[in-house]
C-alpha cells in the first residue's frame, strides 16, 4: 500500500481534516513513492492558531535559549545530512552530490541565525534630552508563513525559517506538494534540537493551503519562491490582507562572454551551471551571450565537455538526474521542437541521450541550441531544465542591452579578463545578484538573496541582513527615570534640551 505523507503539527504528524492527496514521484524510477495529503483551510487555520498560541512563549523565551535550539539543529543537520540528501534525491531526483550541496547552503543560513543575539542587537542614544534615553529593539512579527518551491525543497525553506524561528517568530511552511518528505524530517529534526511543539509546522497541498495562509488574519507575514505568476499572487493577494510580503520569482539568465575570457573556464562554467541539477534552478545559467569571434570555439568546447556527462539515476553517481515530472520533462523537450521551426540550430540534441537509470524515468539530457533567436520563446520564457541557448552577438554593448530588455533579473555573469569591463558590468546590469567569471553567484548567508524586475515582489531579499529585517520589527523606546526636576506643562511638541 502506498504510504501517505501527513501534516507536521505541534511537533508530531497530523492527518489533518482534508480528504485530498497529490502523488510523490520518485523522478529517476519515473512511480508514485507515495502520497501527500492536501490541506483545507480548516487545517491550516488549525496549524495558525497553534502557531499563534506557541508565539506567546517562543517570543519571550531568552534569545539564548532560542540560539541553543539553532546550535542543537546545526549539530543534527551536519551529522545527517546525508540521511536528508537521500530524501531530496528520491523525490527531486537531483544527484547525490548536489542534494548534498543544497543541504549545506541551507546549513550557512542556520550558522548565520545562530548569530542572532548580535544581529538584533538594537540602538541606544543616551541623554538625548536631558535623563532622557531613546533606543530601539527588534520585536518578532508572530506567525510567519513560508511557502516554497519543488526545486530546493530543503535549501529554500532554510532561507527562511532558522531566521524567523531565531527572531522568536512561529512557522507555519507550506512546501512544494512535489518533494514534501524533506520539510517533515526538518520539523522532526528541530524537535530534536529543542525547539517547542508548535514552533515549527508544515501543511502540506496546493492552492487552498496557499490561499488559506495569503488570507489569515493571524498570518503576519508570507516569505514566497516559485514561478512569477504565482509570486505576483501572492504578493498582491497577501499584502492586500494587511500582510508583509516577500515574493522571489523566476528567472532567465544570460552569462556574457567577452572574447578576452578564457574560454576553457567559460565553458566549465557553463555545463556546470547549465545542466546542474537538471537546469532546475532559479540561477543556471539558460543563455550564453557570446561576443563574436569566440562562439564557435566555445560551442565545440561545450559540445565536448557534454559528451562526458552521464544523465542517469541520481543515486548511483551520475552527472544529472531526470526532471522533477513527467508533464515537466514533455514540456521542456517540447522547446527542443520549437527551437527547430524557430530557425535556431540544435547542436546537442537531449531527446536522443542514454540514461543510466530506469526506463520510465522522467529523463532528458543536456541539450545546447546555437543561433536562437530573441524572438523565440526559446530565449523568452524560462524553461527550467537542461536546455542552454546560444546567442551571438557583436559587441559588450549589445550583449548588456539584451539582458536589460529582459524582463526577468534574478542572476547573471560576466567572463572576461577585462577588471575595466567587469567593473563597468556590474554598475550597468540590471540584474540583483552579479558574477564576475563565477556562474552562479549565490551570495553567501550573511549577504542577502533576491533578483531585480520580475524576479522579486515586496522589498525584503531572502536571508541576510535583509532576512533579519523582514521577520522583525523595531519599537523605539523614549524613557526618562523619575528626576527631582519635572518640566511642568507644555503642549508644544517635544524638543531638546
Ligand atoms: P510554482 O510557482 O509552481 O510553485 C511554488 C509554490 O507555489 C509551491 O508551494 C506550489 O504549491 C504553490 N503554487 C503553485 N501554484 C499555485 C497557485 N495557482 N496558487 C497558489 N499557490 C500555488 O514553482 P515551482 O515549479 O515549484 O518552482 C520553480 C519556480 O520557482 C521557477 O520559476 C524558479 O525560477 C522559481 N524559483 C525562484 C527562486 C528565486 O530565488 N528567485 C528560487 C527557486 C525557484
Amino acid at each position: 500500500m502506498t504510504e501517505t505523507l501527513d501534516h507536521w503539527i505541534s511537533g508530531t504528524t497530523d492527518p489533518g481534516e482534508g480528504t485530498r492527496t497529490g502523488p510523490v514521484y520518485d523522478p529517476a524510477l519515473g512511480v508514485v513513492s507515495k502520497e501527500v495529503r492536501f490541506a483545507t483551510a480548516g487545517d491550516v487555520d488549525r496549524a495558525v492558531g497553534i502557531a499563534k498560541e506557541a508565539s506567546k512563549a517562543w517570543g519571550n523565551t531568552s534569545i539564548t535559549k532560542r540560539q541553543q535550539v539553532m546550535f542543537a539543529f546545526r549539530e543534527i543537520l551536519n551529522q545527517r545530512k546525508d540521511e536528508l540528501a537521500a530524501i531530496l534525491t528520491s523525490e527531486h531526483g537531483k544527484v547525490l552530490s548536489d542534494a548534498a550541496g543544497e543541504v549545506a547552503r541551507g546549513l550557512e543560513v542556520v550558522e548565520f541565525a545562530c548569530a542572532m543575539p548580535h544581529l538584533t542587537k538594537g540602538a541606544f542614544s543616551q541623554n538625548v534630552s536631558t535623563d532622557v534615553d531613546v533606543y530601539s529593539i527588534k520585536e518578532p512579527l508572530g506567525v510567519v508563513g513560508i511557502i516554497s518551491p519543488f526545486n530546493f525543497p530543503a535549501m529554500v525553506p532554510m532561507w527562511f525559517f532558522p531566521i524567523a524561528i531565531a527572531t522568536g517568530n512561529t512557522v507555519v511552511l507550506k512546501p512544494s506538494e512535489k518533494d514534501p518528505s524533506v520539510a517533515n524530517w526538518i520539523g522532526a529534526a528541530l524537535k530534536e534540537a529543542g525547539l517547542p511543539d508548535g514552533v515549527f509546522n508544515v501543511v502540506h497541498g496546493d492552492k487552498e493551503a496557499v490561499d488559506a495562509l495569503l488570507t489569515h488574519p493571524d498570518v503576519a507575514s508570507i516569505s514566497f519562491v516559485g514561478s512569477t505568476p504565482i509570486a505576483k499572487y501572492v504578493y498582491e493577494t497577501g499584502t492586500a490582507h494587511g500582510k508583509r510580503v516577500q515574493a522571489l520569482g523566476g528567472a532567465k539568465n544570460h552569462m556574457l562572454v567577452l572574447p578576452d575570457a578564457d574560454l576553457d573556464l567559460v565553458a566549465d562554467s557553463a555545463v556546470n551551471a547549465g545542466f546542474g541539477s537538471a537546469g532546475e534552478r532559479c540561477m543556471a545559467i539558460s543563455v550564453l551571450l557570446a561576443v563574436e569571434p569566440v562562439a564557435d570555439e566555445l560551442i565545440g568546447k561545450i559540445r565536448d565537455r557534454m559528451g562526458k556527462l552521464v544523465t542517469g539515476d541520481g543515486r548511483k553517481g551520475c552527472d544529472m538526474g531526470p526532471l522533477i515530472t513527467r508533464e515537466h520533462r514533455d514540456k521542456v523537450a517540447g522547446y527542443i521542437d520549437v527551437a527547430g521551426s524557430d530557425g535556431a540550430t540544435v547542436v546537442v540534441d537531449g531527446r536522443e541521450g542514454k540514461f543510466e537509470g530506469a526506463d520510465d524515468g522522467f529523463w532528458l539530457g543536456p541539450t545546447l541550441i546555437d543561433k536562437v533567436p530573441t524572438t523565440s520563446p526559446v530565449y523568452q520564457d524560462e524553461i527550467f531544465g537542461p536546455v542552454l541557448s546560444v546567442v551571438r552577438v557583436s559587441s559588450y554593448t549589445d550583449g548588456v542591452e539584451l539582458i536589460n530588455s529582459g524582463p526577468y533579473g534574478n542572476g547573471t555573469a560576466i567572463f572576461t579578463n577585462d577588471g575595466g569591463a567587469a567593473r563597468r558590468f556590474e554598475r550597468e546590469v540590471e540584474v540583483g545578484m552579479v558574477g564576475i567569471n563565477v556562474p552562479i553567484p549565490v551570495p553567501v548567508a550573511y549577504h542577502s538573496f533576491g533578483g531585480y524586475k520580475a524576479s522579486i515582489f515586496g522589498d525584503a531579499k531572502a536571508y541576510g541582513p535583509q532576512g533579519v529585517e523582514f521577520f522583525t520589527r523595531e519599537k523605539a523606546i523614549t524613557s526618562r527615570w523619575l528626576d527631582p526636576s519635572h518640566g511642568g506643562i507644555n503642549l508644544g511638541f517635544p524638543t531638546h534640551d
